[in-house]
């Protein structure tokens, strides 16, 4: 990929001091998946900068932190889904939970994309763990739900949580084999409950979101699992439905409710 690449590809926006997202538009790609945008965040300390997530592999996301920062660069993976693990074999600091770290030992195809690079794991991310970026650090928490290794990043300096595919307002993807409902339950009601938060920040769509929207999903998923929701089919992965809430959707297996 060459360097005009990133800049056409990557839509990027500073949203804090020294945070920005890049915006990795799947929706291109891939519109069957009924997510528009995959949201990398750029955060930058004194010492080191992290980007949170890669997105597709598409554009040249090196590239494109190249331009905003730099610091020495770790790439912190949220999970191993390939939507945001495509970039990874740029970076030689590259860290993801150990339920997931399997995953980034090979190249596969994706149909709409092409391959996925292989980038093993250098590191491993756990629960508790705080990354220092100089002046400013992230803390692991350990989210499962969507998929068995999933973490959020919590920066204390912008009180901000990095929840990525957790919670978002867009189509929730819960239906996979990776999902698990009663551990999203579980990680949704402690980004709710937890005061440090006053943002989140979502793996797709629009960046920004009150913790209060974890409480509205929390209630959504209920409502579908108590069979009081609207639903369609979601074509793109049969035997899953759409439930539909508004300002987002969730899909779920047809035999879970
Ligand atoms: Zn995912
Ligand atoms: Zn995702």
């Amino acid at each position: 990929m060459g360097h005009d690449m990133a800049d056409e590809w990557f839509e990027t926006r500073a949203i804090a001091p020294g945070v920005w997202v890049l915006r990795d538009p799947i929706g291109r790609v891939a519109p069957e998946y009924d997510v528009a945008v995959v949201n990398l965040y750029l955060v930058e300390g004194t010492e080191r900068a992290a980007l949170i997530d890669s997105g597709m592999g598409i554009g040249d996301v090196a590239a494109a932190c190249r331009r905003l920062t730099d610091k020495p660069l770790i790439n912190l993976c949220t999970h191993s889904h390939w939507d945001h693990v495509g970039g990874t074999y740029q970076f030689a600091d590259r860290r993801i939970h150990a339920a997931e770290a399997e995953r980034l030992r090979e190249t596969y195809d994706v149909e709409q994309v092409g391959p996925i690079r292989a980038a093993p794991a250098t590191g491993l991310l756990a629960e508790g763990d705080v990354i220092d970026l100089g002046g400013r650090s992230l803390a692991v928490w350990h989210t499962p739900g969507h998929s068995p290794g999933h973490v959020s990043l919590l920066d204390a300096a912008t009180e901000s949580l990095f929840c990525a595919d957790t919670c978002y307002a867009g189509t929730l993807w819960f239906q996979t084999s990776d999902a698990d409902l009663d551990q999203w339950r579980r990680s949704l009601e402690r980004i709710a409950a937890d005061a440090r938060v006053r943002t989140l920040y979502g793996g797709h769509e629009q960046p920004e979101h009150e913790p209060a929207l974890a409480r509205r999903v929390l209630a959504a998923l209920d409502e579908a699992l108590a069979g009081r929701s609207r639903w369609v089919e979601f074509p793109a992965d049969p035997g899953t439905r759409k439930h539909l809430f508004g300002e987002f959707s969730i899909l779920l297996r047809a035999d879970e409710t």
